[in-house]
């Protein structure tokens, strides 16, 4: 992440990241599917939220097997677990990646004959069978081998002195969709493909997939979005709320009827209202369509969002606070009890996944563990 060269002594807005109701989720959904596996996808730094700091806090409650999506997310995350940990690289190799990913011992995901090919090649170069897992297309049309292409595979007697092959796994398309008739076909599929590797151990379920029947869970689950408090569908796990999000009143002004508030006016004041400036807006991953749509909040008070959102602000009504409750400078929640990442996503047509991801690096970050609570101001590693 970028560094800044000086602390910044102050923050305008704060995400609380709770290791320890993360370390809850983990346990809920682990404790859901044993004795099944449970590893931890911490693409995407963590789904935003740190992944060198979450990986070490999961490697403390017993996971040993992590999930990123590219070889430099498994670089940045390799220093922060000890030696014993499995890095699985979930988009597979890049073309260049081959000798860094033996190098260090990560296990790619081979999604393609090309994929496993330049594996093979590697593996023959080094004099010794390297590890991998396989994927196999059983109907999303993302990622994975053909039908074709991986009964090849398994009738090729040589492939076990290139490939120590740790798993075989495919991705459900439909896991939040629990009716849909998709995933039992991909899970037949699946069993059936995966009958041409006997012994090898298999995986098919993200979070939402080991809500589905345990059938569903086979030798491990691939847990994300569920470790990070968001709960999955059909809601059957206790999962904890992980993060918070609070930013700064900048300006809080009184609106006479009929003044117009943001860019192209798109709302104008009925009446006499108080409106705060608010220190968050679309730079720090809130969504640009929420403009005049959701809130913030004021402990129990729903502050509505007035106006389009800004890059860098936003405004909302103010009025539903009693006077001299808050002021400049305090502030006010974005994501919190009273408003959940579903809850924002669902008016702003996008998922939690997407608002996580990129809610980016101005925030203040406050990791909160066995309750301590270490800040990183903006700009700083965490
Ligand atoms: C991202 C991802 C997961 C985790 O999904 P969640 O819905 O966040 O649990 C699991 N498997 C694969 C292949 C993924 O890409």
């Amino acid at each position: 992440m970028r560094m800044a060269k000086f602390r910044c002594p102050t923050f305008s807005s704060q995400l609380v990241i709770d290791l320890d109701a993360f370390a809850a989720n983990y346990h809920a959904v682990r404790d859901h599917v044993s004795p099944s596996g449970c590893g931890a996808v911490v693409k995407a730094d963590a789904y935003g939220l740190g992944a060198r700091r979450l990986a070490s806090r999961l490697h403390r409650e017993g996971c040993r097997t992590f999930f990123v999506a590219q070889l430099c997310e498994a670089l940045d995350l390799r220093a922060a677990l000890p030696p014993g940990c499995t890095i699985v690289i979930l988009n597979g190799l890049d073309p260049g990646g081959e000798q860094a990913c033996a190098d260090w011992g990560f296990v790619p995901v081979l999604n393609s004959d090309n994929q496993v090919r330049r594996w093979r090649y590697t593996a023959r170069l080094r004099g010794r069978p390297l590890p991998a897992g396989l994927q196999l297309d059983t109907g999303m049309s993302r990622l994975g081998l053909s039908n074709a292409s991986a009964l090849a595979l398994a009738q090729d007697g040589s492939l076990s002195s290139d490939i120590d092959l740790r798993f075989v796994m495919t991705h459900l398309a439909c896991a939040d969709e629990p009716d849909a008739a998709a995933n039992d076909e991909q899970l037949r599929r699946f069993e059936q493909l995966t009958m041409s590797f006997p012994g090898v151990p298999r995986s098919i379920a993200n979070s939402s997939g080991t809500t589905l029947s345990s059938s569903y869970h086979l030798d491990f689950v691939r847990a994300g979005i569920a470790l990070y408090g968001v709960p999955t569908r059909p809601l059957s796990l206790k999962i904890f709320p992980v993060v918070r999000l609070c930013a700064r009143i900048l300006q809080i002004r009184e609106l006479s009827p009929g003044t117009g508030v943001g860019y192209g006016l798109t709302y104008t004041a009925s009446g006499p209202q108080y409106v705060a400036t608010l220190a968050l807006g679309y730079a720090d991953g809130w969504p640009r369509g929420r403009g005049n749509i959701g809130a913030a909040w004021h402990r129990d008070v729903r502050l509505p969002i007035v106006g389009r959102i800004s890059m860098d602000s936003m405004t909302v009504d103010i009025s539903g606070v009693p006077p001299g409750e808050i002021a400049e400078g305090d502030f006010v929640d974005l994501i919190c009890p009273n408003q959940t990442l579903d809850d924002i996503a669902a008016g702003a047509d996008t998922i939690p996944y997407e608002l996580l991801t990129r809610l980016g690096g101005r925030h203040a970050r406050a990791y909160v563990e066995d309750n301590v609570t270490t800040l990183h101001m903006p700009g700083e590693a965490y």
